[in-house]
């Protein structure tokens, strides 16, 4: 396959294909096999990547071209992801337990990203500042230099295209830290940038252990910057270490966000976006609705056409393309089933789901409803990253937004109802760096994404993003006469 052996794949370093004589094993998770090995980085991979991308930014590989040119490069990087989506998402899928629809639109969007990011290479324009007629100012921005990016498994191709294009559009060098349980397919964006010509050590892609690999990257004196996204003790270990040496950071870390559902909300378009919220790509998104917020009136009508919803819902592997696919480890769905022995035991009410799938060998956990969730339990307040929502009545407006602004997180927000002046109240009030408004997951590549309090800071996608890998710089000088 590609540059690759079929069942074993390598790092890409510095321009060059490399083993090492370490192996992850990756599995399917619909069978939990093993079905293929990567090379796992050791600290002089890590020396390699790091060396790459340092003489790929003193010698300005990127930054001489003209920025019209970079936005041809990156056109070209994504038109060679286009041209990997097919074979890329049987890969994605079955490392992943995604479905293969899924993760060729992964694939695609991965592309958008490129693209997008091409049409900004050449707009990264600074401005004349007035300071009277004995000075002329202006300020530029420089790409930071060597951008490290520590990469979850859930969605490890888009997430790794949505900070790696804008970081090269502004002409850094990146070194990508994959992650250890799908390490395979996120290798194909290095073969796409290989074939469309991007400068050898503008970009590495190494797989290996976070706590070895990720931490020595991020502690690594050539490191200017960290772009994480993942759970947030790993991203409040980076912190730490990334705080030694005062190298900026972009955090995307978890989330635990609400829906709220007012009785004049349209059910149908909420019946939708449940489906899409909580048990698109089995619910590990950071961003998925993992709590609906109810209002009595029509709590009852709600939770009933949820747990029809979920029952109803296809369960296989991801090459049948069913609703809902296996979570991405026999573990994670131990983890998942103990979060739900856990809410029982704290008196939540499990409607529908909640235990493995029978007949099912792989780590498939069944769609989950809990209902009468109150702030007290563990389920309201920490994420599950699986298919699980949690179900809470409320009966005023305000009671409503104090519940969805009641955890440590502030990623995402959802209000589902037909008054206008209540959806832009709800905007105000909400706190979390997006708001849908009766449709989760509205927005794109165009718009800026990321988190307030424990979910993180930074942003992600839009124009907004790119300028995370720039700084800016002031020139002030003074006219003689
Ligand atoms: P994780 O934090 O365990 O791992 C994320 C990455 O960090 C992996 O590549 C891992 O190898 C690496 N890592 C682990 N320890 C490290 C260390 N000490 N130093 C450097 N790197 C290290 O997260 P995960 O289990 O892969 O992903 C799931 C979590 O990510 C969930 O909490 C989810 O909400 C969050 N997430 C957030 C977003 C977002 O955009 N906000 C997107 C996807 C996932």
């Amino acid at each position: 396959m590609l540059n690759q052996q079929p069942k074993h794949w390598l790092n890409f370093i510095g321009g060059a294909w490399v083993d090492s004589d370490r192996r992850i094993e990756v599995r399917d998770p619909s069978t939990d096999q093993v079905f293929a090995t990567i090379a796992s980085a050791g600290s002089e991979h890590v020396e390699q990547a790091m060396a790459a991308a340092r003489r790929t930014v003193q010698q300005g590989a990127l930054t001489r071209q003209r920025p019209a040119e970079r936005a041809e490069l990156l056109h070209r990087i994504g038109g060679e992801i286009r041209k990997l989506a097919e074979e890329g998402a049987e890969v994605a899928s079955r490392e992943n337990g995604k479905s293969v629809n899924d993760a060729r639109d992964e694939f695609l969007e991965s592309a958008r990203y490129f693209e997008y990011y091409a049409g900004m290479a050449d707009k990264i324009e600074g401005k004349s500042i007035p300071l009277g007629e004995d000075y002329i100012d202006f300020t530029c921005y420089e790409p930071q230099g060597v951008s490290v990016q520590i990469v979850p498994w859930n969605f490890p191709v888009s997430i790794c295209a949505r900070s790696l294009a804008p970081a090269l559009a502004a002409g850094n060098a990146v070194v990508v830290k994959s992650p250890e349980l799908s390490p395979l397919a996120i290798t194909l964006l290095a073969v796409a940038c290989e074939r469309a010509g991007l400068p050898a050590g503008a970009l590495s892609v190494l797989a290996g252990p976070g706590r070895e690999i990720g931490a020595a990257l991020v502690a690594h004196q050539d490191t200017n910057q960290i772009v994480f996204t993942g759970s947030v003790p790993t991203g409040q270990a980076i912190m730490r270490s990334a705080a030694e040496r005062a190298v900026p950071c972009v955090m995307e870390l978890g989330g635990k966000s609400a829906a709220v559902a007012f009785a004049d909300a349209d059910l149908d378009q909420l019946m939708a976006s449940v489906q899409g919220g909580i048990f698109f790509n089995a619910g590990q998104v950071c961003s998925a609705m993992s709590r609906l917020l109810v209002q009595r009136e029509i709590y009852d009508e709600v939770v009933g056409r949820v747990a029809e919803l979920a029952q109803g819902l296809s369960i296989g592997g991801g090459r049948d393309n069913p609703d809902l696919t296996p979570v991405v480890s026999m573990q994670q769905r131990d983890g998942i089933l103990s979060m739900c022995r856990d809410a029982e035991a704290d008196g939540a009410r499990l409607v529908t789901g909640g235990y493995p799938v029978d007949g099912l060998p792989g780590a498939f956990v069944q769609p989950t409803v809990f209902a009468d969730v109150t702030p007290q339990m563990r389920l309201f307040c920490e994420e599950v990253f699986g298919p699980v929502i949690a179900i809470t009545p409320f009966d005023s407006e305000a009671e409503a937004f104090e519940l969805a602004n009641g955890t440590d997180y502030g990623l995402v927000a959802g209000v589902f109802t037909r008054d206008l002046s209540r959806a832009l109240r709800a905007a105000q009030v909400l706190e979390a760096g997006q708001v849908f408004v009766n449709e989760w997951f509205a927005g794109g590549i165009e718009t800026p994404f990321g988190g307030n309090r424990l979910s993180g800071y930074g942003r992600e996608k839009g124009q907004e993003a790119l300028y995370s890998y720039v700084r800016t710089k002031n020139v002030a000088i003074r006219v003689s006469r």
